[in-house]
């Protein structure tokens, strides 16, 4: 018979599988029993809508494990969907699956790091069906499909590929029979033939799956005494019974208390397929209108498709313990997309797409107290374990913003609390972890923006630009800082968008430190302003006619830069850094849309006196000169583009020569 060759990308598993010196190695029975297990899942989903396979019992659907110490030969047998010849060609032959597909990209294709490293990292994976090549040097698999009646036989002894042939095979379902390695130092691998290994092995990975694992397993029984033999000592024989190994509840339906740590963070590395620890984890059982439990997780880094148009969002969902689907996206709300995890409610029916209408009020009720409950935990998260929260928020900070500026600002309310930003006050907080240690941090929320608000103070400021660093440096800031205040830093484009949708926080407005409608100058300073301002009018007049009506809205002096010549304020709504987030948004509705800019000369500043002096000698080309200057200079420190660079250099020359 012919031998096929597996296609590249498994043959390169495969040879990682085999010649694997990954310790624990025995995960290859939890990967063949979750296959098993799939499979009688995916018979029973079709039982219940196929005629032609009424005669499916939930009752008799089992695993058996099969050991065969002669042989060396330790057999994994279900009774559900099986393969059919093709099937067995592509599942096999080729890496199918999610978390076969998801091992090979993150590790296969990486040039980086070695085979140790790899391979320590298997365990946390689904890496499927070919890590049976990990303790065997021949495996079988046996397969008799529902939509077939002949049985077919796949034969491999690695790397060199594979045989397919029918075969005999009266039940319907699959059959793997691994060969186990022989190793000429220490037999290592028959202990997969003891039924202590196996035992533990499927209650430590295993014990949750829904049907039962069965196995011949020894027993002792008396040896009923012959006539006469009253007296003599009671003798012993070891029998074979068949027993069911594993406990058959769901992990996430255990009970809380009896679950560490370490279990929970195992689980969801598994399942959510997550090289990282989670951040967090959520478990409780719902009891009232409906029952249901539910275990979520909040990872700890942001997916890396998670701003892709592959990432799927959605809570596995599970009817009393048996998956009916695998991302129910009616469970999270948008902003809530990274949270991970499942729900299991024995109130759904199975067949939850012939019913999804009735079902529709009851997934309601409850992605209305999933969201209400992760709200709570971070809420819980903020106040009593700050260091975690920020974490999460450096991760899922913009999702949050994004969900309280989303739909005209449906979810603000909740969200307004939850929300950080970056601000000028800075403090420091004990580090959970190490008593010794205080970590700073200049994350503020509102409330404790507004808890720290002087007596007079009456709005919250802040300031925007692309970055914290470029926000210290802007002259405006620098003012109000120095006046005592303290001002939100907002350095995500969504920012200031999130706080325009709120309008305000108790009363309290949000004030741009660029915006003019600022207040910080007693009514003496404003006084002052006011008469400078008046006696330079004919001046300023010229200024913005020089620079053309429609490029700024006004020429005027200021007192709100300390030591700096000019800079750009707006009024009205849009801010200057809106401006240039709506400008480079895609969507060309937005572009061209212009902030009120006006600019701004210190009073205070040498540039003034030069400007009224030029002025009054009737030096209008220097003006002009002048004013070109300075606004293209207010702009580059807003980060906004000048209409025309060579010109800009070839004045600047020109005024440096003279
Ligand atoms: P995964 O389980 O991630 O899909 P595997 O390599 O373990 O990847 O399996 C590949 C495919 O082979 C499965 O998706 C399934 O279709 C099929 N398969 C594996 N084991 C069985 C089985 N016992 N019964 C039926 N189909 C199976």
């Amino acid at each position: 018979m012919a031998k096929k060759q597996f296609k590249a990308e498994s043959k390169r598993l495969l040879d990682l599988m085999i010649n694997s010196i990954y310790t624990n190695k025995e995960i290859f029975l939890r990967e063949l029993i979750s296959n098993a297990s799939d499979a009688i899942d995916k018979l029973y989903f079709r039982s219940l809508t196929d005629k032609k396979l009424s005669d499916v019992k939930q009752s008799d659907l089992k695993i058996n494990i099969i050991r065969n110490k002669d042989n060396r030969t330790l057999t994994i047998k279900d009774n559900g969907i099986g393969m059919t010849e093709d099937e067995l060609e592509k599942n096999l032959g080729t890496i199918a699956q999610s978390g076969t597909l998801k091992f090979k990209n993150e590790l296969i294709n990486e040039e980086n790091g070695n085979t140790e490293d790899k391979m320590s990292l298997i365990g946390q994976f689904g890496v499927g069906f070919y890590s049976c090549f990990m303790v065997a040097d021949e495996v079988t698999v046996i397969s008799k499909s529902v939509d077939s009646d002949k049985a077919f036989k796949w034969v491999s002894e690695g790397a060199d590929g594979y045989t397919i042939s029918e075969a005999e095979k009266d039940d319907r379902g699959t059959e793997i029979i691994l060969k186990l390695k022989e190793d000429s130092e220490d037999d290592k691998y028959s202990r997969y033939l003891e039924e202590y290994t196996i035992d533990n092995l499927i209650k430590k990975y295993s014990d949750y799956i829904r049907y039962p694992i069965l196995m011949d397993c020894d027993k002792r029984v008396p040896i009923e005494k012959k006539e006469g033999e009253d007296n003599k000592e009671t003798e012993y024989k070891v029998i074979q019974e068949e027993k069911t190994l594993n406990s058959m509840t769901p992990f996430w339906k255990k009970d809380k208390k009896t679950i560490t740590d370490d279990e929970y963070k195992n689980f969801y590395m598994q399942k959510f397929f997550d090289f990282n620890e989670p951040l967090k984890w959520i478990h409780t059982k719902v009891e009232g209108q409906y029952s249901y439990s539910m275990l979520l997780y909040i990872p700890s880094n942001v997916p890396y498709d998670y701003y892709s148009k592959d990432f799927k969002k959605g809570l596995q969902l599970y009817s009393n313990g048996v998956l009916i689907m695998e991302h129910c996206e009616d469970l999270l709300p948008d902003y809530l997309a990274f949270v991970k995890g499942l729900v299991d409610s024995e109130d759904l029916s199975l067949n939850i797409s012939r019913e999804i209408l009735q079902q529709d009020k009851q997934l309601r009720v409850i992605a209305k107290n999933i969201e209400s409950k992760i709200l709570s935990e971070f809420a819980n998260m903020l106040e009593n374990d700050r260091i975690r929260y920020e974490r999460l928020f450096k991760s899922f900070g913009m999702p949050l913003k994004i969900g309280a500026y989303d739909g005209y600002g449906i979810n603000k309310d909740k969200l307004k609390d939850l929300l950080l930003f970056h601000s000028s006050f800075e403090k420091e907080i004990d580090n959970p972890e190490n008593k010794d240690e205080k970590i700073k941090t200049d994350y503020a929320t509102i409330k404790e923006y507004i808890s720290r608000m002087k007596e007079e103070q009456k709005d919250i400021y802040y300031a925007s630009s692309e970055s914290i660093d470029k926000i210290k440096m802007m002259p405006q800031v620098e003012n109000v800082i120095d006046k005592g205040y303290e001002v939100l830093f907002l350095d995500e484009s969504v920012d200031e968008f999130v706080l325009q949708i709120m309008e305000n926080y108790d009363g309290k407005k949000f004030i741009n430190v660029s915006a003019n409608n600022i207040d910080l100058d007693t009514d003496e300073e404003k006084e002052k302003l006011k008469k400078a301002n008046e006696e330079c009018k004919d001046l300023f007049g010229f200024m913005k006619e020089s620079l053309g009506s429609d490029t700024i809205k006004e020429v005027r002096f200021t007192h709100r830069l300390k030591n700096h010549p000019v800079c750009l304020s707006s009024e009205g709504v849009l801010s200057v850094e809106m401006q240039k987030v709506l400008n480079a948004m895609p969507d060309q509705a937005n572009q061209n849309v212009k902030a009120q800019t006006i600019l701004e000369i210190n009073e205070n500043h040498p540039i003034a006196v030069k400007l009224k002096s030029l002025f009054k000698e009737g030096n209008k080309d220097e003006i002009k000169k002048y004013s070109k200057v300075l606004l293209d200079s207010a702009k580059l420190i807003e980060g906004l583009p000048i209409d025309n660079p060579t010109e800009l250099s070839s004045i600047i020359c020109e005024l440096m020569v003279k």
